[in-house]
């Protein structure tokens, strides 16, 4: 199999689309989705995705070496594996998506997008996430979907727990503050991501990760991404990861999701606003017709703020920090 990343980015399946190696079979099962199972028997069944936006290189680099290595031997594969590049047209292209995003699709919600390649992608990824962890319904289940963000941010590495009804995984939660995370954002409603519907619909234990702001491919300083980069390595070899070093994790949960439904919105923040900035109570966020929105905590922080986004969906969330024993887990 040749690099996994130039496959992909080729547009035509390799010319085997099955393998083995000493250590695993392979199986590119459709463009950018590829499949490593270990010929030993194993407990844990993996979902490792980047490039759901195309232009976010660096996870999408992390993975690809991730794949060599394993089809190198140059690493032990332990776990069954499921590798997705999401959006091979939008990668190719080096853009956020073409015609929608991807990561709000989820959940059957491309149904109600007209029919682009974006919603038959996104109709394909469940399905083949599905298939995966139905096929082997003993394992405990994994998803982490790779992103890097739009904008500065104040904590550089962090990520995102879909709402759960149920409490979240402690193996989980575990590896995400080895991975040396600066912050957990915890959601509090459903939304249309791909770590929402895994972990809603296949009850995976799913996170999304954001790792630093999105450069084209080779721009990348991966030496940031390190710890990530050890973590995604020890769960694919069953190895063991060293304590935390850094400061300890933030946790934040979402308190409101700031929703652009007029054509006449306005989010009152800075275009150059970095991700976790700080307001004080009564900061007017938000103006449209009929609605606003102050600061109702006494400081709340914004995430992912775009008034530019299209008409019903979110310009921004907010959020207030707790304590890490406020999230529930098993
Ligand atoms: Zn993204």
């Amino acid at each position: 199999m040749p690099d996994f990343l130039s496959i992909t980015l080729a547009g035509a399946p390799p010319p085997l689309t099955s393998g083995a190696t000493s250590n695993l079979k392979w199986q590119w099962l459709d463009e950018g989705v590829l499949m490593l199972t270990p010929h030993r028997a194993c407990s844990q069944s993996v979902v490792l995705s980047a490039g759901i936006h195309g232009n976010e290189t660096a996870p999408i680099e992390i993975l690809n070496q991730l794949v060599s290595d394993l089809l190198a031997s140059q690493l032990p594969l332990a776990v069954r594996l499921l590798v997705i590049l999401g959006n091979p047209p939008a990668i190719r292209a080096g853009e956020r998506y073409l015609t929608a995003d991807i990561n709000r699709m989820f959940g059957g919600r491309h149904k109600n997008h007209l029919p682009a390649d974006e919603a038959r992608r996104a109709e394909i990824l469940e399905q083949k996430v599905g298939e995966f962890f139905a096929a082997d319904p003993q394992s405990l289940r994994l998803h982490y979907d790779l992103h890097t963000a739009i904008r500065g941010s104040h904590h550089n590495r962090f990520g995102l727990l879909p709402y759960r009804t149920s409490p979240y995984c402690a193996t989980m939660l575990r590896w995400l503050k080895e991975c040396e995370l600066d912050a957990l954002v915890m959601h509090t409603a459903a939304g249309g991501t791909f770590a929402h519907f895994s972990s809603e619909f296949c009850q995976a234990a799913s996170c999304t990760l954001e790792l630093g702001k999105a450069l084209p491919f080779g721009q990348n300083q991966l030496e940031q991404f390190s710890a990530i980069t050890a973590g995604l390595r020890a769960l694919a070899s069953g190895g063991q990861l060293p304590a935390r070093s850094t400061e300890a994790m933030i946790y934040y949960r979402v308190v409101k999701s700031l929703l652009k439904q007029h054509a006449d919105f306005k989010l009152w923040v800075a275009d150059d606003t970095v991700n976790f900035t700080r307001y004080p109570q009564g900061t007017l966020m938000t103006e449209q017709p009929n609605e606003h929105y102050r600061v109702e905590h006494e400081y709340e922080w914004i995430l992912f703020p775009n008034p530019r986004v299209a008409l019903g969906l979110r310009a921004g969330i907010m959020l207030v920090q707790m304590d890490e024993n406020e999230i529930p887990q098993v």
